[in-house]
């Protein structure tokens, strides 16, 4: 595909919203021909980042809304999703590998390790009492001829 392409989408924090978000995410994702593990690597990590805005951005309640930017340019899949919820303390020690705040709800802290594993970057910027935007890219169809006839 030449230039960018974007598109946005904006829903309630309910946990109810959190398959839809990942559907809509890999469809529009679809245009990449990206293979089944890609779209599956990028819907766990889109899965994990909306629903830390539902469960620790909003605390659960309903009343947020969760917003996610995808861009396509070139190769390269770009997903941000955002809250407007009560932010993080410590990025830093948020992201750590078996960090959680709610270990009493059997939370194991992993959901900033998966979105690394599974994306290529992850970027998160925070402010107390503003809210959360994770910002993460993924390249599809590395190492793949997939611009034939889109290409020309
Ligand atoms: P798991 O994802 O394994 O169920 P978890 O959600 O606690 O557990 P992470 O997803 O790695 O683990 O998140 C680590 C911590 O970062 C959370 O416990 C929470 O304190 C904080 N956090 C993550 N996302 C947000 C957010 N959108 N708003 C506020 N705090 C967040
Ligand atoms: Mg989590």
């Amino acid at each position: 595909m030449k230039g960018t392409n974007e598109m946005e989408i904006r829903f309630d924090s309910r946990s109810e919203n959190e398959g839809f978000a990942r559907v809509a995410v890999a469809s529009f994702m679809t245009q990449l021909n990206p293979t089944v593990e890609e779209v599956a690597d990028v819907k766990t990590a889109v899965s994990e980042a909306v629903t830390n805005a539902i469960i620790h951005g909003y605390d659960g309640r309903r009343t947020g809304k969760v917003s996610i930017r995808c861009r396509i340019h070139e190769n390269i899949f770009t997903v941000e999703v955002s809250d407007t919820g009560k932010g993080i303390r410590n990025v830093a020690e948020a992201m750590q590998p078996m960090f959680t705040t709610k270990p009493e709800q059997e939370r194991s802290g992993m959901g900033f390790a998966f979105m690394e594993a599974f994306m290529d970057s992850v970027e998160v910027e925070s402010e107390q009492g503003k809210g959360t935007c994770v910002k993460m890219t993924r390249a599809v169809g590395k190492g793949r001829e997939i611009w034939t006839t889109q290409s020309l």
